[in-house]
């Protein structure tokens, strides 16, 4: 008789022939301002042209603009295998807020919102409009912030002591990048008579998109979409979900005592050792119900940003 076989040893090339067959999901939202760069940054970092059927808002739009939300969807291929990226733009947010810190009021708000249920990547937008040392500067100056308002970030797994020395580099200087200094652009230029590069022409010569000396573009690029689109999806799941789940669980299993145990105290490692407790099967529909409270929480926060906007906006329009 034929030795049996489970087929244990097929499994990961299973496993890869379904992701090249079906792809995988990665979702990246995008916020900011509207003006900031941000479709252009998508556009030139998956060579798409999402937004091309958008139409730029004159000044009175902007100030009128509300708080929407775009989805996108789209699928990129690479040797074979299929990425499907949802990218959501929020445009508008943040706009016509008079604040000359860095980090805003809103920002602060909706990053507070967001840090224990997503991955935050920092990205300082236009940065041919800094000299470096200006981007050091405001670099250092958003980190500070970040710290003082207790904001987690994406925090970079170590890197392995068995990766070769380059690898090890490479790591080290992406880690320095943040928050990622970025230049877009969705054309191609021709600096004198230099190959054609992705940039923005200027008078003094080409803003490069993909030169590592002009900007992080490239390292924010390699760690979206090679290095670390694993470990961001692991973190999602395996840190951030369960996370969340285990607060639900906890405020159902302790009503009152909704003890909000933040993301920083919670490790790599901590992570699938956060005590759950077991539920009778009724409560689900609590934990439902929870839910839903959570995210009728959530609506009226963006309203009242959104009212916020509106009332700034009013403040202008008295100074005009
Ligand atoms: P969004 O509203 O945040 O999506 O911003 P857009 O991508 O539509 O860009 C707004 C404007 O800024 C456009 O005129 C772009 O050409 C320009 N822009 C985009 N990226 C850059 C950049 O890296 N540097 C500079 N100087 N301008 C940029």
């Amino acid at each position: 008789m034929d030795k049996e076989y489970v087929g244990f040893a097929a499994l990961p090339s299973q496993l890869h022939r379904k992701s090249v067959k079906k792809g995988f999901d990665f979702t990246l939202m995008v916020a900011g301002e509207s003006g900031l760069g941000k479709s252009t940054l998508i556009n030139s970092l998956f060579l798409t042209d999402l937004y091309k059927d958008r139409l730029i808002p004159d000044a009175s739009a902007r100030l009128s603009q509300t708080l929407t939300i775009e989805r996108r969807g789209v699928e990129i291929e690479e040797e074979g295998i299929k990425v499907k990226l949802t990218l959501v733009d929020t445009p508008g947010f943040g706009d016509a807020v008079d604040n000359g810190d860095w980090l805003r009021p809103l920002d602060v708000a909706f990053l507070r919102a967001v840090h224990e249920k997503v991955n935050i990547v920092p990205v300082i937008g236009k940065a041919d409009a800094l000299t470096p040392k200006e981007t050091q500067i405001l670099k250092q100056k958003i980190r500070e912030q970040l710290e003082e308002q207790e904001i987690n970030i994406y925090q970079f797994p170590d890197c392995d002591s068995d990766e070769d020395e380059d690898f090890k580099k490479q790591d080290a200087e992406m880690k320095e990048s943040i928050p990622f200094a970025v230049i877009g652009s969705s054309t191609v230029v021709r600096d004198g008579a230099t190959r054609p590069v992705r940039g923005r022409l200027y008078p003094w010569g080409a803003a490069e998109v993909e030169n590592p000396y002009h900007c992080d573009f490239l390292n924010l690029r390699r760690m979206l979409v090679q290095t670390h689109l694993q470990d961001l999806k692991e973190v999602t799941h395996d840190l951030l979900y369960e996370g969340y789940r285990a607060r639900c669980l906890q405020s159902l299993a302790r009503p009152g005592a909704r003890e909000r145990a933040s993301r920083s105290k919670l490790s790599r490692q901590s992570a699938t050792e956060i005590p759950l407790p077991m539920l009778p099967l009724a409560d689900t529909e609590k934990l439902i119900r929870e839910k839903d409270e959570e995210l009728r929480r959530m609506q009226e926060m963006l309203e009242k940003m959104q009212a916020q906007m509106q009332q700034s906006q009013g403040e202008q329009s008295d100074v005009l």
